[in-house]
């Protein structure tokens, strides 16, 4: 299951605030534009089903599909796609497509576009694959306080993974007081603890923290926290600085970025998955011309 509606059965207002963003509407990245070996790559695949559905006889000319008329034994130009736009967010996902279409004789060309919605989820405890959680959570950032703590430590699992750590995360219930584990250069061992809170962490927990580092013999630590930080943590990490266990704190914000980071490292630029999705649908943006060309 995906977090996107690619249904295009949005209100026409999403459609003409979406078609045409150069930036992501939802999280702000810059969107990725597929460029055209890519898009000739997935015309071609429509032009074969669209073959494959019509018992018809039909050969491509100009670019476009005709189709021989089966009474009157004649080619006719029945469907033709040009400038076919696609542009991706690489941090989230969303979307939006648009294109020309020439269809019916006589020749109706017309703009139609689609853009994915965002989804409206209660949970995504049982979500699976965490990208999709991820990508949930860079368009709806809001949400992080609505996801299972068990379930978040996985999510900052795999947003170390995109920056290029290895992670292991513990049994959830005896950790020690360490969520992740991290190799870092050099053989550095980092601890990772993951607090998904609304309130700000009290200097107690970075004591506390410092100690579990100590105790599991990591060489410097990690502290995450959905919200932010009291007075004095900062204070409290340094002088674990100063004593050999570097601490970082890493606010709602910093994870946001590392987030941000992390999806744009990992993103996939092949239109392979828009090859498989058989759910889009355009809807009708205006008619440029109606009219017959012989
Ligand atoms: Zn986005």
């Amino acid at each position: 299951m995906s977090i996107w509606d690619y249904s295009g059965w949005g209100d026409e207002n999403f459609l003409k605030n979406s078609i045409g963003k150069k930036l992501c509407i939802y999280c702000g990245s810059r969107l990725y534009k597929f460029p055209k070996k890519q898009i000739e790559k997935l015309n071609q695949h429509m032009y074969d089903t669209h073959k494959w559905r019509t018992s018809m006889d039909a050969k491509e000319y100009e670019g476009g599909l005709i189709f021989k008329d089966e009474f009157e034994d004649d080619w006719m130009y029945t469907f033709r796609i040009e400038g076919l736009t696609i542009r991706i967010c690489p941090s989230c996902g969303w979307w939006w497509s648009e294109r020309t279409e020439i269809t019916n004789w006589p020749y109706e060309v017309e703009k139609v576009g689609v853009a994915s919605i965002l989804k409206n989820f209660d949970s995504l405890s049982t979500f699976e694959p965490i990208e999709e959680v991820t990508n949930y959570l860079m368009a709806k950032y809001e949400y992080r306080h609505h996801i299972e703590p068990e379930k978040f430590e996985n999510v900052v699992a795999s947003i170390y993974n995109g920056l290029g750590f290895k992670t292991r995360v513990t049994s959830y219930h005896k950790d020690n007081g360490i969520d992740i584990y991290m190799d870092g250069d050099d053989d550095k061992l980092i601890g990772v603890q993951v607090k998904r809170y609304k309130n700000k962490i009290k200097t107690e927990y970075i004591r506390s923290f410092g100690g579990a580092l100590m105790i599991n013999d990591c060489t410097e630590g990690v502290f995450i926290t959905t919200s932010n930080y009291q007075k004095g943590c900062e204070l409290t990490a340094k002088k674990f600085e100063e004593r050999g266990k570097p601490i970082k704190l890493v606010n709602a914000e910093n994870l946001f970025d590392a987030l941000k980071i992390s999806k744009i490292n990992s993103f996939d630029n092949s239109i392979d998955k828009f090859i498989n999705m058989k759910e889009i649908k355009y809807s009708h943006l205006k008619t440029i011309r109606r009219d017959s060309i012989p």
